[in-house]
Parts: structure tokens; sequence; C-alpha cells
């Protein structure tokens, strides 16, 4: 018998908890299913749902961005990238392009893309002009980016790789000491690809609740349901709540290609700083497809530092789960998906940009500074 979301929402209202529950999603795509189904407030009060490092664009650092902007700016290249990387803001003077959108309003090649095939087919259709890849993203996306490499590509595609595994940046938080929740949602598409056996060190390194979640709400009240029931009777175990799709190892043959064209590094995460053993790169053999090496070298060492927000934005806080992201001075102030200052506010997976939508406009501390 399935249940449905009121079935798991009395459940949960049944539980006898034993003190406030503080439950952390690390997807984009739980927090927008979570706000725009209004979880949070169907839900009783002591239980806090925690939008926390799943938005890649939000996570990619600014150094990459910088450097990708200064290629197109450049060097003559087309640079195609996913469509909301085109408009995160880099934090440079005002008469400098800040974004790639912004490139490309001075006359630079950027090209939105939706999916690796795209890249291949920019760089077949067009084989006399280098074509930059500018591949940023979690698991999910940089799985298909090591198919297109394993495949085999156009001599004149290149990539600037940015990608992140998602894993590594929880264990940070758990290892740090400060991290701001009791409970774990895992990401359903993630372990679909890496298998759910990743999450297992939450439970066993760190004694909290954990579950595997799907993109529904269903799905989610179950993961909650879950964890939340595992706090009641003081159990401790992963529980693959998206069995439809997530199965033991994942999808091996993703996970052999991703090991055959790509090395796991340690990597800078936007505001955050580097996690170890959380990043991607091109392995050697690949060189002469690697944007890093066959261009002069763009980057900016003094943009890799921690913290590297604009003035006045919280976004680490909020991809920490330290703040909401109403508690953001500038949320629907300064800062709008129309003229977002930091990356929260721009992608689709961001959670600025997801309260934003389900129709929270005021800031709370803007509500205190205006009081
Ligand atoms: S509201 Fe804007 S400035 Fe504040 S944390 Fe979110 S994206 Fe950053």
């Amino acid at each position: 018998m399935s249940l449905s979301a009121k079935d798991w929402l009395h459940r949960i209202r049944a539980l006898d908890l034993p003190q406030r529950v503080k439950i952390m999603n690390v997807c984009g795509g739980h927090e927008r299913a979570i706000t725009m189904a209004g979880l949070r407030s169907a839900l009783p009060d002591t239980i806090e749902l925690i939008p926390g490092p799943g938005c890649p664009v939000c996570i990619c650092p600014e150094e990459d961005i910088y450097a990708a902007i200064q290629l197109a700016l450049h060097e003559d290249v087309s640079l195609v990238a996913f469509g909301d990387m085109l408009r995160v803001p880099v934090n440079v003077p005002k008469r400098e392009a800040r974004s790639l959108d912004e490139a490309k309003a001075r006359g630079a090649d950027v090209r939105p893309i939706a999916s690796p095939t795209e890249a291949v087919r920019i760089a077949r259709d067009h084989p006399d002009r280098a074509v930059v890849f500018f591949a940023a993203g979690f698991e999910t996306t940089t799985a298909p980016v090591a198919a297109m490499l394993a495949e085999g590509v156009p001599d004149n595609l290149f990539l600037l790789l940015s990608g992140r595994l998602t894993w590594p940046a929880v264990a940070m938080l758990l290892d740090s000491g400060e991290a701001n929740f009791d409970a774990l949602i895992a990401p359903g598409h993630v372990a679909t690809v890496m298998g759910p056996e990743e999450w297992q060190f939450v439970v066993e390194q760190h004694q909290l609740p954990a579950a595997i979640a799907g993109f529904t709400p269903v799905s989610l009240l179950a993961a909650m349901y879950s964890v939340l029931r595992q706090v009641q009777e003081g159990q401790r175990f992963l529980d693959n709540c998206y069995p439809e799709v997530v199965r033991p190892g994942g999808n091996l043959t993703a996970r052999q290609q991703m090991h055959k064209v790509l090395d796991v590094t340690d990597a800078n995460w936007r505001g955050i700083g580097v996690i170890r053993s959380s990043g991607y790169a091109l392995k050697a053999e690949l060189a002469a497809h690697d944007a890093r090496q066959h261009f002069p070298l763009y980057a900016d060492a003094s943009r890799k530092r921690a913290g590297e927000m604009p003035p006045g934005c919280d976004c680490a806080g909020v991809v920490l789960g330290r703040i909401y992201p109403d508690q953001c001075r500038l949320y629907g102030r300064a800062c709008t998906p129309r003229h977002p200052i930091g990356p929260c506010m721009v992608s689709d997976e961001g959670a600025c940009r997801i309260w934003w939508a389900s129709g929270v406009r005021e800031s709370r501390e803007a509500a205190v500074v205006d009081a």
C-alpha cells in the first residue's frame, strides 16, 4: 500500500519526539519540492527543515567563474556553459564584466547549453574554432560529462571542469563540530549514480539518522518520517526511501566512466574554502582537452579565499545551513532574482531563489533593521 502525503504527515504528527529536530537536505531539488509544497508549515513546530550545500552553482568557486569570463573575453573561443552559470556574479569593479552574461554583452561568444552533447555538437559544427565547456556541477552533472569524455570528443573541445562531490561537504560540516542538524535527507539522484553507500558515514561516524529521498513531497515526507522515527526510537541507520531508482552500488557504468577519465582532488567551494577530496579533475591522459593547460592561466589566486561572497551577501551562511535565506539582510532588498547579489539568488537550485519563487519577499533581518 502506498501512502499519500497526508498519510505521512499524519504519521509524523503522531510521533512523540523527545526534542526539537533539525533535518538538513543537501539538494536544491529537495529544497524546491519542500518549499513549493509548503512542507515547513505543514510540519509540527518542533521540526526544522534546513537547506544545506545542495546548489552546484552557488558553491562554484569565484576563481573558476572569473577564469571562464576572462577566457571568453580574451581568447578566440566559444565558451559554453549550463544556463544558470551565465548570470552568476563575481566580485569585481563595476567597470569589469561581472558575469558570463555581461561578457557576452561585451562581445564574447558565450552560449548556454543544456547538456554535454550540445557542447560536442557545437565543437563538431565549428571544427576550426576552439570551444571551451565550463562544466560546473555535482556528480549528476559530472557523470554525463565523464560519459562524453569516455566516448571521445573533438580535438577542438576543451573543458574548464569545476565538478564537485556532494558528500565531502556534509562530512566537512559534521567533522567541524559545528553542524546545525540532527538528521540528514540525502539526495536521491546522487545516490542513484554513486550508490547509497556513500552516505553511510553519517550514521556510522556521526551517529545521525539518515534517509535517501526522491523529489516528490511523498518521498521527502517518507524520508522525514524515517529519520524522525529513528530519533524517537534511538535508532540509527541509512534508510533508502527512493528504492525505485536507488540501488546498491549506484550506476556501475557511470561510476566506471567517471573513474576512467577523472581524478578526485581537493577543491575550493565558494564561501566555504577547500574541502578535501571534494572535486574532480581531468586525468593526465586528457591534458590535451584541459582548458587550464591549453589556454593562458586566467585564474586569480586572490579569489580563492574562503568567504569570497560580495559585500553583505551571506550565501556562505545559507549554503552551510547556518541561516535561512530570509535571514540575509540583502534578501528581497538589494538582492532579488532580477538583480542578484549572490549566487544563491541566481540558480533555480539556490535556496534564496527558491524561497523568493515561493513568495517569501521580505528579509527577517530587514524587518528588524526597519523596525
Ligand atoms: S539574499 Fe542574495 S545576498 Fe543574501 S545570501 Fe541570498 S543570494 Fe546572497
